[in-house]
């Protein structure tokens, strides 16, 4: 099979499926304290058929994420259906394991099980955790921006929040959710000072922590250098509390990672804006409305659900996705006088 690669070489092997642009919270770093417009989202069965064609062209890992892709109903149901695309085997005679599409599209040759994540606030994961990870949901990753609950539901701008995501995440680990990772976007004068209490937590509970650099894609147009909390001072201060030892990372993996130096505990730290890392990005986005997305701060994006709507068959899907992957912007530019903010937030991209 030949893989899906952009024109600096980069195989992309790794699609975020936003399956709604609702959300039940308001993070501060994130969105407008208002509901806002929605851009929509799609039937499962048109993410799926997406989801399939990727697959098909050398996708290995598929998120679903949002909005707080949590608030769709019928989402186990629909992870049921993303795991059975790893029966797509290239050249199987099998029409049972080979599926409806046209036979113009590769079949994956991959043999391994397609790796299935979810990212969510976590406010609605206790109840579906297991059935979840039953469905063949791999891994999960829960965004929580301050152990402290006052601090949390300043954060997220929604009272009683935070013993449904500690819930949340308690349920994932019960389930066999493994291994478990807590995002934290850090904003400076909003969290700052949950370094320490954040590296307790990951000890506690036995989770990887990932703190992330606040980037601009929020409603508010709030992001400056000065509200980035950068790496360096990530480290510096949990140095305070204790020694961590780097972990070798893979060139393609985002986040840098850091263990205590007693061997309990595992943070990581995820800095797009003081250590970018475009150079290795294998990721698209396909957004709740059927847009693809080749980069978080592209600034237009490429409509593969009209080509669906105007009946395209799965060869002439996977020869658009192609011809827009090959246009896939070489890096962001934060903090850059020729910045120029993405065409939508964050919450209309998926994260
Ligand atoms: N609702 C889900 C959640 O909270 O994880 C999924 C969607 S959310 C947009 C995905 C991720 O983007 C979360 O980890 C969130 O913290 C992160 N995020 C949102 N706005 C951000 C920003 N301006 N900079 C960095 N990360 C951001």
């Amino acid at each position: 099979m030949v893989a899906l690669h952009d024109k600096f070489g980069r195989a992309i092997t790794d699609l975020r499926i936003s399956i709604t642009d609702r959300c039940n919270y308001k993070c501060v770093y994130c969105r407008t304290g208002n509901e806002g417009a929605l851009y929509g989202d799609l039937p499962f069965e048109d993410y799926l058929r997406m989801a399939r064609v990727l697959v098909g062209m050398g996708i290995t890992k598929v998120r679903l994420t949002g909005g707080e892709p949590l608030l769709r109903k019928g989402v186990v149901d629909f992870v049921r259906e993303l795991a059975q695309l790893r029966l797509y085997v290239h050249g199987s005679t099998d029409a049972s394991v080979r599926g409806p599409a046209d036979e113009g599209v590769r079949r994956s040759t991959n043999s391994e099980p397609l790796d299935i994540a979810l990212t969510t606030n976590g406010h609605l994961l206790a109840d579906v955790a297991k059935p979840l990870k039953d469905a063949g949901l791999t891994r999960v990753t829960v965004s929580m921006d301050a152990v402290d609950p006052d601090r949390f539901t300043r954060i997220t701008r929604v009272p009683g929040g935070y013993d449904h995501v500690l819930a949340g995440i308690r349920a994932a680990r019960r389930a066999g959710l493994w291994p478990l990772k807590v995002n934290c976007v850090l904003m400076r004068g909003f969290n700052e000072d949950q370094i320490i209490p954040f590296g307790m937590f990951a000890r506690e509970e036995g989770v990887t922590v990932r703190f992330i650099e606040f980037m601009p894609l929020e409603e508010d147009r709030v992001w400056s250098p000065s509200t980035v909390v950068p790496l360096e001072e990530i480290l510096a201060r949990m140095a305070e509390y204790r020694p961590l030892v780097e972990i070798p990372h893979g060139r393609s993996e985002t986040a840098r990672r850091y263990r205590f130096e007693d061997g309990i505990g595992e943070i990581g730290i995820i800095a797009p804006v003081s250590h970018p890392f475009c150079g290795h990005c294998s990721r698209i986005r396909i957004t709740s409305d059927g847009k693809i997305r080749t980069c978080l701060f592209s600034v237009w994006d490429h409509d593969l659900h009209a080509q669906m709507r105007r009946g395209a068959s799965d060869e002439e899907l996977a020869e658009f996705i192609r011809g827009v992957v090959a246009k896939k912007e070489e890096r962001h530019h934060i903090g850059e006088p020729d910045f120029v903010p993405a065409s939508r937030t964050m919450v209309h991209i998926g994260g």
